[in-house]
């Protein structure tokens, strides 16, 4: 879905949008050369509504189960405890849109977190048995995992497992590079987060 294609000859016409096995039906422009169909601020604005009304009355459909491994809950666990008053399931959504949107898009950092991902820290961080875990999101960050998850062709479970382990791994490492990452930039910005929420 876009805003523009370049052409100039529309059609309005029905379309439905799939979220979570719901269906959104609206119409929009589409174009007549390359068929694509144009998103507008309309369109939004009507697809925004729908996902809240949809939040009040089917919350289940905003919630991610996923594992995690006892090692793991137990380093959010302790990170926890620098932020007092804080609830970990924010703390943990704050983490996996660090993960998605700073180091993700950070190459020389995400190198690095993938060369650890062949050590045995990561190997002892994911062992043992899971612990299962729920997690709440709103609307926009439900939508935001969705569409994520789908361009990668993953599981929302598996993005937040991934999200969570690779955070944890770069503030259990000793390496000096990602050890000064992880200060400056992943608490700086777990941080930031908190107390925006
Ligand atoms: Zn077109």
């Amino acid at each position: 879905m876009k805003k523009e294609c370049g052409h100039s000859k529309y059609t309005n016409t029905r379309h439905e949008k799939i979220f979570q096995g719901e269906h959104f039906k609206y119409r929009a422009k589409t174009c007549s050369k390359c068929k694509a169909v144009l998103w507008d601020n309309t369109v939004q604005t009507e697809y925004n509504q729908w996902l809240n009304m949809l939040y009040k009355s089917k919350r289940h459909l905003f919630q991610v189960q996923y594992g995690l491994s006892d090692r793991g809950q137990e380093l959010i666990e302790k990170l926890n405890e620098s932020f007092p008053g804080v609830e970990e399931s924010l703390l943990i959504r704050a983490m996996i849109v660090i993960n998605m949107e700073i180091v993700e898009e950070n190459e020389d950092i995400l190198e690095l977190v993938e060369k650890h991902l062949q050590s045995e820290d990561n190997t002892l961080l994911r062992a043992g048995d899971k612990i299962n875990k729920k997690l709440q999101f709103k609307p926009n960050g439900m939508q935001e995992i969705i569409s994520y998850a789908d361009m990668i062709d993953e599981k929302a479970s598996t993005i937040i497992e991934e999200s969570l382990y690779r955070i944890l791994l770069l503030n259990i490492k000793e390496d000096p590079e990602m050890r000064k990452y992880w200060e400056e930039v992943v608490l700086r910005n777990i941080e930031i987060i908190l107390k925006a929420a």
